[in-house]
């Protein structure tokens, strides 16, 4: 196989890896198990909220009328007609020159239009001062004046935050519409890798990828399963592969992905299913395979763990958007000011690593190999294609981790 002859842009492989992406079918879940979910539809309220006008403060019911030019030195007189419990309506309606206690959160009596705040009144027996006038509906949040019944309250393709489970809760979604997660298996390739658990001896390392892989794949709203190391060997790639794909969703392989002879994936791939991209014009992270195996994603990303990384969040990322139909999958984005000049070349995205400070991002020029790299950066900059670098100075919008 002739590899890397067909170097693909990032916009290329973006596109392949989108049009692979199935997205999941639709499940419901409790309401206190939804965050992070997507949602699968619009959700509707079933009530008005308030579903009653409401004081937004402790003080008076009033007409607000009333109140008109009063202060400290001139207060308005109101007659106190008694305190409304929580939850409780009043049977009687207020008439002008009337007030009542009202807490907050309390359902407004008929007649009324205002709340006056208890520190500007003063009760003295049977009458209330009133310091400062109000205007109608101050202090008072309208029936329906947050959501009206029937109105979409969150929509579709939304992930659900700490706050939206309250937006549910009080539009009375109990059973939340999510789109399922999509099941991605992980397989680390390479004679070298030994468990976590190991003491590395000479020429080994430990395996990173499977863990830097399903911690993506949950932060992605996936469900990682993990297939464990396979050796430098067509044959246990091969059913490894063929076992993750009957069983998963998209399957993610790492190592074994450039074009050295020990480098089998693609040939793996190109056995049971396609290879469609095998090489993107990307640094780091060139070899890299986008194939297809029994009609499920199989991506090939590099082994080094930071390579890998980066194709996780530049590429494979857009692999989760289309599978989880999360439409807001935004990144994250600093303005910053760049302290050193970054060499790149044309044809190619490079996507350098910085510390970012004080609004100025430090490039970290370290070797692929480097893990330190990956933890000491904020995140990363893009050096487009068609760019032969940046100069110092240069603003750039630093993609956070
Ligand atoms: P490869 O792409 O298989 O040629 O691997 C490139 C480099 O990444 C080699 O130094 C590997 O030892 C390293 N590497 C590959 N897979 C892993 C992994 N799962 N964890 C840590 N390093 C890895
Ligand atoms: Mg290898």
């Amino acid at each position: 196989m002739s590899l890397f002859l067909t170097v693909v842009s990032v916009n290329e492989a973006t596109a392949v890896i989108r049009s692979l992406a199935v997205k999941g079918g639709e499940e419901f879940v409790p309401l206190n198990e939804a965050l992070h979910r997507v949602l699968a539809r619009d959700v509707r309220s079933d009530v008005d909220i308030p579903g009653f006008t409401r004081s937004v403060v402790d003080g008076y019911a009033v007409r607000a009328a009333d109140t008109t030019g009063s202060g400290d030195a001139i207060p308005a007189i109101l007659t106190f007609r008694g305190r409304i419990a929580m939850g409780t309506a009043v049977g009687a309606p207020i008439v002008s020159g009337d007030c009542i206690y009202i807490p907050t959160g309390g359902i407004l009596p008929n007649g009324a239009d205002a709340v006056v705040m208890i520190e500007n009144t003063e009760q003295i027996g049977g009458e209330v001062l009133i310091k400062k006038p109000v205007a109608p509906s101050e202090n008072v949040l309208l029936s329906n004046e947050d959501f009206s019944r029937g109105e979409v309250v969150l929509t579709a393709g939304r992930k659900i935050s700490a706050q939206d489970t309250g937006v549910l809760a009080a539009a009375g979604c109990s059973e939340v519409p999510v789109v399922m997660r999509p099941k991605v298996g992980i397989i680390s390739t390479g004679n070298e890798l030994v468990p976590v658990t190991a003491t590395p001896g000479m020429g080994q390392v430990r395996d990173v990828n499977s863990y830097v892989v399903g911690a993506f794949v949950q932060e992605q709203g996936g469900l990682p399963v993990h297939y464990g190391i396979v050796r430098d060997d067509r044959d246990s790639l091969s059913t490894a592969i063929k076992r993750a794909t009957s069983e998963c969703n998209a399957v993610l392989v790492s190592g074994g992905s450039s074009k050295d002879d020990r480098d089998i994936v693609a040939a793996v791939i190109s056995e049971t299913g396609d290879v469609l991209v095998h090489g993107i014009a990307i640094a780091p992270g060139k070899p890299t395979i986008i194939g297809k195996c029994s009609g499920k994603p199989v991506i090939g990303l590099p082994g080094h763990p930071a390579s890998a990384f980066i194709i996780l969040v530049a590429i494979v990322r857009h692999l989760f958007t289309g599978m989880t139909g999360n439409t807001a999958a935004g990144i994250r984005t600093l303005p910053a000011t760049l302290s050193q000049n970054v060499p790149s070349s044309r044809g190619r995205e490079d996507y350098i690593r910085v510390i970012v400070k004080n609004g100025v991002a430090t490039p970290l020029f370290g070797k692929s190999g480097l893990l330190n790299t990956l933890v000491k950066s904020s995140g990363f900059v893009r050096v487009p294609a068609g760019s032969e670098g940046l100069e110092t100075g240069t603003q750039v919008e630093v993609v956070l981790w």
